[in-house]
């Protein structure tokens, strides 16, 4: 089951997803990175290089409350067994919610409800805009005269 993290306060948050923690075998989100270590043979002075791959953990920024990306959505559920996300979770600082099937069917019905809304209010501005023409024409000259003596 997949999980959602909501940033309840007004500062951004970011969290390393800790390999063993979150990742599972069919699913690691960390990067890989190609490295080396030099190995200097002091008695016959021979350089070596060892090269492995080193795995760096992949990380969850979440922007301020209220603004764009500030829920993140579709997260291992490892992610809410993370030590500093049950800190957070603790302090009231963020929001762990289990998307269920219930909570993805509410999910979608509420994003249908905005896009009619916004569907609606779309509407209502180009009627409005029909019939503005006039105003602004009538409201155009009483407040130029003030709009010159500012400038
Ligand atoms: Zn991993």
């Amino acid at each position: 089951m997949a999980v959602t993290l909501k940033n309840n306060t007004r500062r951004m948050q970011v969290i390393n997803l800790d390999h063993s923690v979150v990742c599972s075998e069919d699913d690691c989100r960390c990067t890989r990175q190609r490295t080396g270590i030099q190995a200097h043979d002091p008695r016959t002075g021979e350089k070596t290089v060892r090269a492995f791959n080193r795995r760096l953990p992949g990380s969850i920024t979440l922007t301020a409350k209220g603004s764009d990306g500030d829920t993140v959505a579709g997260l291992p559920d490892g992610v809410a067994r993370l030590p500093t996300v049950q800190l957070l979770k603790g302090r009231g600082e963020l929001a762990i919610e289990l998307e269920t099937e219930e909570v993805l069917a509410a999910r979608k019905a509420d994003a249908e409800e905005a896009k009619k809304r916004q569907a609606d209010y779309a509407a209502a501005v180009k009627k409005s805009a029909e019939a503005a023409p006039k105003k602004t024409a009538s409201a155009g000259t009483t407040t130029a005269p003030a709009g010159a003596a500012k400038e």
